[in-house]
């Protein structure tokens, strides 16, 4: 297969989110895990509102399409419509900073209401290559992580440490509870769609007998 078609070519699109306080690094994890790079500040123009990456995952390609908040939560008026639909979320913290930290209970709540069900998160303790100002340890956000059945992390947008590992982890994550038939990738708002590699394999007589939208007289 050509280069070209391998990178339209995929098997799933997952919706993810990017949750957290202002001033975390939600922005400068989306750049660097899009572009391999850190955004310094010099750059001005508006946050980058979306981005989208093909990832190989166990051999499976993943589209990953990413929304960020673009400032929404400084006012925090982060909108059900950005919830909408998203089947993975990464939840960012500083770990320089416990004000961010304590404010994850407030962000899960509103991502378990306002977001699908059954959306899988990874909590990021971003800034990990500030070791030095930490105000908050490994232990206990790892503790918090699991007591919220949440997956866990410490990354850097600065070094690119656990970025793609963190958006791999969670797209993994999703693939599993696909294959165990936990998630339903057809339900409405899954954040989940089949990408043409996946529908060429799905072409099952279950499928071809499908009632189209025609026949069906609602
Ligand atoms: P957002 O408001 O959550 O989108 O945060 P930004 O991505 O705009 O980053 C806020 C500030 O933190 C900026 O000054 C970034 O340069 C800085 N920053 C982001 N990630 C890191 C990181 O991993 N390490 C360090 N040292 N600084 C970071
Ligand atoms: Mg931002």
């Amino acid at each position: 297969m050509s280069q070209t078609a391998m990178s339209e070519t995929y098997d799933f699109l997952f919706k993810f989110l990017v949750i957290g306080n202002a001033g975390t690094g939600k922005s400068c994890l989306l750049h660097q895990f899009i572009e391999n790079k850190f955004k310094d500040d010099s750059n001005h123009t508006i946050g980058v509102e979306f981005g989208s990456k093909i990832i190989n995952v166990g051999g499976k390609y993943v589209k990953l399409q990413i929304w960020d908040t673009a400032g929404q939560e400084r006012f925090r008026s982060v909108t059900r419509s950005y919830y909408r639909g998203a089947a993975g979320a990464l939840l960012v913290y500083d770990i320089t900073s416990r004000e961010t930290y304590n404010a994850l209970t407030n962000w899960l709540t509103d991502a378990r209401m306002l977001a699908s069900q059954s959306i899988v998160i990874i909590l990021c303790g971003n800034k990990k290559d500030l070791d030095p100002d930490r105000e908050v340890t490994f232990l206990e956000a790892s503790r918090f992580a699991q007591e919220n059945e949440l997956m866990f992390l410490e990354t850097s947008a600065l070094t690119g440490e656990n970025v793609e590992e963190a958006f791999v982890q969670c797209a993994r994550k999703i693939l599993n509870k696909i294959e165990s038939g936990e998630l339903d990738p057809e339900r409405m708002g899954s954040g989940i769609q089949y990408g043409d590699a996946a529908l060429r394999q799905l072409r099952s007589p279950r499928r071809a007998q499908a009632p189209s939208a025609q026949d069906c007289g609602c």
